[in-house]
């Protein structure tokens, strides 16, 4: 006989998605396992009792039972709804793109804590009210770093030597920022040029995330830095984020700027 065997963990929603006619399929990021994949059966319609937890940007404890494809949510406790990625389009168009990279980058089962703890404290920062596109700069680089692909930023990734001009390239094939000699010499195809400014600001975060609340840098600036990023993330995903083509494009139409058109 088939015993099912429940484990409950503690759990943001990152992505709540459709799946056959009535259920829908969960991407969890858990404390106790890492990320993982919930089948809520039956929870796309409005009177299912599992309907209100499995909503993209809730922290609950599910009670999940194992089986064959999917665990199965069977109960949940919800700790916090996100409210403000339901009426902030930045807010919630930033949240999915983190969504997004921590479920392609992330290895499935794989228990993370300190991952966890921080991811938590991100999407807690977000709720409170921090800028959608410097708390997506912070984590974003916290989370390169936490994979092991953090980008060289104030030093030549070739060479290590310190870089003082006011723009510098950044490839992501070897490894972030280089210096104009390696760059004569290897002439990576991947390289761009970025602001001093950006990429200083990226490491400032990179060290203090807190700094979200305070570091201040024009808009240009900041949208530079997630060009950088959304490049390395890039290279080493191989994969674009959709939520990333939303981002750009809601960022057109609510700010007008030249460097628009580029984009
Ligand atoms: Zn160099």
């Amino acid at each position: 006989m088939f015993v099912s065997r429940i484990t409950t963990v503690q759990a943001i929603v990152l992505r709540a998605s459709p799946w056959r006619e009535k259920d829908r399929l969960l991407v969890l990021l858990t404390k106790e396992r890492g990320k993982i994949f919930a089948l809520a059966q039956g929870a796309q319609v409005p009177q299912n009792r599992l309907a209100p937890a499995t909503q993209t940007g809730t922290l609950a404890t599910f009670w999940l039972a194992r089986a064959r494809e999917f665990d199965r949510v069977t109960d949940y406790r919800i700790e916090q709804v996100l409210t403000r990625i339901r009426h902030d389009i930045f807010a919630l168009t930033a949240f999915g793109i983190a969504s997004e990279l921590i479920e392609l980058s992330i290895p499935l089962e794989t228990t993370d804590d300190e991952l966890f703890k921080e991811v938590l404290w991100f999407v807690m920062r977000l709720e409170e009210g921090v800028p959608p596109i410097k708390w997506l700069v912070a984590l974003q680089i916290r989370l390169l770093w936490r994979l092991g692909w953090m980008p060289h930023l104030l030093s030549c990734a070739l060479c290590g030597a310190e870089l003082d001009k006011e723009q510098i390239a950044f490839a992501p094939s070897v490894g972030g920022t280089i210096c104009g000699r390696c760059q004569i010499s290897r002439a990576p195809a991947d390289a761009q040029f970025f602001p001093s400014a950006s990429l200083q600001a990226i490491y400032s975060l990179w060290q203090q995330p807190r700094l979200i609340e305070t570091l201040h840098l024009r808009l240009n600036l900041w949208r530079q830095t997630l060009t950088l990023l959304r490049n390395h993330w890039h290279y080493h995903i191989e994969a674009e984020s959709k939520a990333w083509r939303v981002w750009q494009q809601i960022i057109s139409a609510h700010i007008p700027s030249p460097s628009n058109r580029r984009s």
